[in-house]
């Protein structure tokens, strides 16, 4: 999985990520990195995380996707 970062980020403390789909060759996920309040949360436009993972932001339920988890391997 490839992740591409945005060119431009307007916005302070955001930053926009592309990450290959692996169930569909040559569609990408978006996700966001928030830097907000000492706290860095990531979000992405697959279903898997707007269904499964979303409802249990910010709590210890919580797990990232993918191509969160894809995103945040890349940065280190
Ligand atoms: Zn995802």
């Amino acid at each position: 999985m490839n992740v591409r970062r945005a060119v431009k980020n307007p916005i302070q403390g955001v930053r926009t990520f592309y990450v290959e789909s692996e169930s569909e060759p040559g569609t990408e996920h978006m996700v966001v990195e928030v830097r907000r309040d000492g706290r860095t949360t990531y979000y992405c436009n697959c279903d898997d995380y707007f269904c499964r993972r979303l409802p249990f932001i910010h709590t210890n339920l919580f797990s990232n996707c993918r191509h969160s988890t894809r995103v945040i391997e890349a940065l280190q």
